[in-house]
């Protein structure tokens, strides 16, 4: 039993309940009628599969994949997949709803979705993770498809991943279906931009935000928590704004520098050191809690659910706080942050450069066609500057949140294509 290890015992807010309040108080500041809030509260369909792969030892190990489709409403659905010790069905069905919401929000012809494997990748040979892949895959040929239910990437998994993904469902249909999935390897129909794409998207609603704030970036500090794909692109393109990110944070600890940190040297330590910062020098190491009560402007967490919590929000001393991962506030710390005048650009908000891209990179795997990255950029950050300001016109109109106000811009929306379409 070398790779299964419990999942570690926290005090958590499960996730499906942190979405369901916030859809909530949506719902009600909207007068959403009863059929429909019942109508969207639920998940469409739940897959939960297991998947016996044969390890590198020879032994064979069963592992627990799921997906959820929160709702094929809009469109297709679509969301990643999360390979992950901490994946169980609530998260996976919270992830899968605030898809919905986001893809709502930004305004693409998408539902939303999620899936998720119980299993660490860190520990996995190429091999195994492969077999694993293809095994996933197989047993979703059935859900997935480019007009049903597009996965992407999301934490434990990348191009590589999605390519073996595009492979082994194009085999099972006996042709080539790049558009069934996102996120894929340049060659194999990726888009330019894909891979910074959250990244890019957490910096342009940060600088949307920071305007309301009327916070200077080039006087402005930043603090990262979680060093993936998201943080470490969001925290270079701030930099490349002016901003000055002084800590970056990842599983192995975080770590401190007021000048700022050398972020290519950090990029290259985290690449040449099996993904993680631990030991990079040139920075004070500071405790991973800290960083997020740092007293500087803004405050990215950028790595999995509820790490803003009851316990730590009311030490939060940061102006703004970009929620560069889903579900990184718990529904609990809302009010604390907000009776503290802290301004929350919402993760459905914030996030969807991601799945913005990966739209792009669908129409274009449908065209048979190749944009820019110059074309890729500037339409993406179209998008989340106008999905920022309609986000923040409502949330004046309606006197809440922006968080409440993304919930009602991306409720009001499915909820008026549900009522058009009608139910049975
Ligand atoms: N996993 C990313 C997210 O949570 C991207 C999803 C996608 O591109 O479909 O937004």
């Amino acid at each position: 039993m070398a790779y299964i290890e419990p999942a570690p015992i926290k005090d958590k807010e499960n996730p499906f309940e942190s979405m369901m309040s916030r859809f909530q108080i949506a719902s009600q500041a909207l007068g959403l009628e009863d059929e429909v809030y019942n109508v969207l509260k639920n998940p469409t369909k739940q897959v939960i599969v297991s998947l016996p792969v044969t390890m590198d030892d020879g032994t064979l190990q069963v592992f627990e994949g799921y997906r959820v489709i929160h709702s094929n409403i809009l469109g297709p659905s679509k969301g990643g997949i999360r390979y992950d010790m901490d994946v169980h069905l609530d998260e996976v069905k919270a992830l899968a709803a605030w898809m919905t919401w986001k893809c709502a929000v930004v305004d693409i012809p998408y539902g939303g979705a999620k899936g998720g494997i119980k299993c660490n990748p860190r520990q996995m040979s190429a091999g195994e993770l492969e077999r694993l892949t293809r095994a996933y895959t197989q047993s979703m040929v059935e859900i997935f498809g480019p007009d049903r239910d597009i996965p992407a990437p999301d934490m434990g998994t990348g191009p590589r991943e999605m390519a073996w993904l595009m492979d082994e469902y194009s085999r099972a249909k006996g042709m080539t279906v790049n558009a069934v999935v996102t996120g894929k390897p340049l060659v194999l129909g990726g888009s330019l931009g894909r891979t910074e794409a959250t990244g890019r998207g957490v910096m342009v609603s940060a600088l949307a935000a920071m305007e309301k704030l009327k916070i200077n970036p080039a006087k402005a500090t930043c603090a990262i928590q979680g060093f993936g794909n998201v943080g470490s692109f969001a925290a270079l393109l701030l930099e490349e704004r002016g901003v000055k990110v002084v800590a970056i944070s990842d599983l192995s600890g975080a770590y401190y520098n007021q000048n700022g940190i050398d972020l290519r040297a950090s990029i290259e330590y985290r690449d040449s050191h099996n993904g993680s910062l631990n030991g990079f020098s040139g920075t004070e190491n500071i405790d991973g809690e800290e960083l997020l009560t740092l007293d500087v402007d803004v405050l990215v967490p950028a790595a999995k659910e509820d790490v803003i919590t009851i316990h730590n929000a009311e030490k939060i001393k940061a102006r703004l706080i970009v929620e560069g991962a889903n579900g990184p506030t718990s529904s609990k710390a809302d009010a604390i942050i907000n009776n503290n005048g802290i301004m929350v650009v919402p993760d459905i908000l914030a996030n969807a450069g991601g799945v913005t891209v990966s739209y792009f990179e669908w129409v274009q795997n449908r065209l048979g066609y190749k944009w820019t990255r110059e074309r890729v950029n500037r339409r993406s950050d179209r998008i989340m500057k106008d999905a920022f300001d309609n986000v923040y016109k409502v949330s004046l109109e309606y006197n809440v949140s922006l968080r409440i106000a993304a919930y009602i811009v991306a409720i009001d929306k499915v909820a008026k294509t549900y009522k058009f379409r009608g139910g049975f």
